[in-house]
């Protein structure tokens, strides 16, 4: 049996609502055959007012073995350091982070929010958010780039605008399984299980990216890169591979892919005319390629085709 302890800082809840759609386990799986025990999580759990603070202090002084410290969110530190604009239980949030995080065995956070700040700390950030071991590509964030668990591990980083449930509930599974030795992360702390190829791996499209046939929202046809700004093929995520619902992704939706799985989410921290727009030199090189080639080179071999 594990004890799982879930916060949310600056969140939507989104990867909650990711969470509780798992199916590979679900949820109640995850309590009733693999030993997960949620001591508290702020959607689900029945614990309000003092209930909660109690549960929080049996973690910090120990009577609760905390296994797993999960954390859904940007960590909020605003206004000016304080943190007072996300408190939770009487104190600020980033206290309770600060406190709890160094308890754990094992400390994951899901979402980009919570692992490198996400949409919640684009410029001007006015909450002053960040995650929790990156801040966007730096090295850092809340806990600083030195932390580790109990376990001696950095932070398990589960991003995604949400998260994939499955990747979520396999790391779950893994840290119940006592299996969690068993994953490799990579270097934003992401598991390579799911972070190692990209988007593109799956997509129903890479005909048309292989031959530069453009295609459109809504279009079944062509490939979302050349004009609408899909990253497919410079985001590691399995989401063509495990599909979401098992069902679907954003390109066989007809959707380009907006890399939120990479630590520069929002790319260009969502500057007018960025988002689903294939940002171009001149109006006609992509400014970015493929991972592994030079926009230009790229570009060129395409032309000459
Ligand atoms: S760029 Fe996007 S739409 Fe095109 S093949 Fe890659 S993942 Fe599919
Ligand atoms: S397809 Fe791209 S934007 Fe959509 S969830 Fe996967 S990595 Fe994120």
């Amino acid at each position: 049996m594990i004890n799982l302890l879930w916060l949310k800082g600056g969140a939507c809840g989104g990867n909650t609502m990711s969470f509780l759609s798992a199916d590979q386990p679900n949820v109640i799986e995850l309590v009733q055959d693999f030993g997960v025990r949620i001591i508290y999580h702020p959607t689900i759990g029945l614990e309000i007012g003092e209930q909660v603070k109690e549960i929080l202090h049996d973690c910090l002084e120990e009577r609760i073995a905390l296994d797993l410290f999960v954390f859904e969110g940007s960590v909020v530190q605003g206004p000016a350091g304080t943190g007072s604009m996300n408190i939770f239980a009487d104190r600020p949030m980033m206290e309770w982070v600060a406190l709890l995080a160094p308890k754990a065995r094992y400390v994951m956070a899901v979402g980009d929010c919570a692992a490198w700040g996400g949409i919640v700390a684009v410029p001007p950030n006015p909450t002053e958010s960040t995650g929790l071991q990156h801040h966007k590509k730096q090295r850092g964030g809340f806990l600083g780039a030195d932390f580790r668990s109990r376990a001696g591990w950095p932070v398990i980083n589960i991003p995604g605008c949400p998260a994939h449930p499955d990747w979520m509930t396999q790391i779950i599974v893994a840290v119940a399984t006592g299996r969690i030795r068993d994953i490799e992360l990579d270097e934003w702390g992401r598991p390579r299980t799911f972070f190692t190829s990209f988007t593109q791996t799956g997509c129903t499209r890479t005909r048309a990216f292989a031959k530069g046939r453009k295609g459109r929202f809504g279009q079944r046809d062509g490939c979302l890169y050349y004009e609408v700004g899909c990253r497919g093929s410079m985001t590691r995520s399995s989401c063509n591979r495990i599909l979401w619902n098992r069902t679907s992704s954003k390109t066989r939706a007809n959707h380009p892919c907006l890399g939120c799985t990479e630590p520069g989410f929002p790319h260009h921290d969502l500057k007018k005319g960025s988002v689903f727009k294939t940002m171009k030199y001149l109006g006609l090189v992509p400014r970015e390629a493929p991972e592994g080639a030079t926009p230009l080179g790229f570009f060129l071999k395409k032309l000459i085709r």
